[in-house]
C-alpha cells in the first residue's frame, strides 16, 4: 500500500473508530540506563528550550537515581516519568522501585511492558497489566509499549502480536487519562531503522480498532505514540501521520538540541 493510500484507510479507519487524530501529541524520552548528575545540565537546557509553550506534552524518563534532582531542574516546565515499576506498593522487592516511590519522586507516569524489560526480564503480557494497574493506584500515567519483533513482521505476523499484547497489557478499565500506548517495532529501537510510513499508519490503525474494541469508545482518546529510531531527521514525518499522537525516544532524548528538535515537530493536536 503507497503512504497516501495507507492514510486514507486510516483515515477511513478512524472515522469509522473514533477521533484518534486530533489528540494533543505526547514527546517523552526514555534515558534508559543512562544519565549521571551531570547529565541533569540537559534537562536545565531542555528547560530553557521549553520556555515558549510547546505545541505538545514533554516528557523525560530518566534513571530512578536522576528521579527527584531531575524534578527539581525541570520545574515544571516538562513532566518527568518512570521507566518500570513493580506491581506492588511495598515489600520485600530487592532492587525494585514502586509506582508510590516513582510519584514521591516527582514522577506524573511511568513506561511499562518496554521491549527491553519484556525480553530481558521476561516479562509477560500479564505482568504488564498489573504494572499499569500500579501505576493508576499511585496516580501516575502508564505508557503501555507493545511491538513485534523482526521475525514476527516476517512471518506476516505483527499485527496480530500487537493485537495480542493489547488484549493482555492493556487492562480493560484504562481510560485516555491514565494510559497511553508506545508502538515499538523492537527490530527499530536503537538501530536506526524504522518501518515504512504506510506501514507506521496501517499498524496505529489496527492498534486503534483494537483499543477500541476493548475499551469502547473511550479508546477512541487514548495517545497512540510511536518509538523506534526516531531523531531529529524523521521525527515530523512519523509525528505527522494518522493516528500518531506521540513519540517514545530512546537515543535521540538524552542530548536537549536533539530532543528539543523532535518535540518542535510535535503537533498540537
Ligand atoms: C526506546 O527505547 O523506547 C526507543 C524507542 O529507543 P530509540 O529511540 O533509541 O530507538
Amino acid at each position: 500500500m503507497s503512504g497516501q493510500a495507507a492514510q486514507a484507510a486510516a483515515k477511513k479507519a478512524c472515522g469509522e473508530t473514533g477521533r484518534g487524530m486530533n489528540l494533543r501529541q505526547l514527546i517523552a524520552g526514555n534515558w534508559k540506563m543512562n544519565g549521571l548528575a551531570a547529565d541533569l545540565a540537559e534537562l536545565e537546557a531542555l528547560k530553557r528550550g521549553l520556555a515558549m509553550a510547546p505545541a505538545c506534552d514533554v516528557l523525560v524518563c530518566p534513571p530512578a537515581s536522576l528521579l527527584a534532582r531531575a524534578a527539581e531542574a525541570a520545574k515544571g516546565a516538562f513532566a518527568l516519568g518512570g521507566q518500570d515499576c513493580h506491581a506492588e506498593a511495598r515489600g520485600a522487592f530487592t532492587g525494585d522501585i514502586s509506582a508510590e516511590m516513582l510519584k514521591d519522586a516527582g514522577a506524573s507516569a511511568v513506561i511499562v511492558g518496554h521491549s527491553e524489560r519484556r525480553q530481558f526480564h521476561g516479562e509477560r503480557d500479564q505482568d504488564v497489566a498489573a504494572k499499569a494497574r500500579a501505576a493508576w493506584r499511585a496516580g501516575l500515567m502508564a505508557i503501555i509499549c507493545i511491538g513485534e519483533t523482526e521475525a514476527e513482521r516476517d512471518a506476516g505476523n505483527a499485527h496480530p502480536v500487537c493485537g495480542g499484547q493489547i488484549g493482555g497489557s492493556v487492562p480493560k478499565d484504562a481510560t485516555a487519562a491514565n494510559t497511553a500506548i508506545a508502538y515499538e517495532p523492537v527490530w527499530a529501537i536503537g538501530t536506526g531503522r524504522t518501518p515504512s510510513e504506510a506501514d507506521v499508519v496501517a499498524m496505529h490503525a489496527h492498534i486503534r480498532r483494537c483499543v477500541v474494541e476493548r475499551l469502547g469508545p473511550i479508546g477512541r482518546d487514548v495517545r497512540i505514540l510511536y518509538g523506534g529510531s526516531v531523531k531529529p531527521s524523521n521525527a515530523r514525518a512519523i509525528l505527522s501521520l494518522d493516528d500518531v499522537n506521540g513519540a517514545l525516544v530512546g537515543g535521540a532524548s538524552l542530548k536537549a538540541r536533539d530532543f528539543l528538535e523532535i518535540v518542535g515537530a510535535g503537533m498540537p493536536h
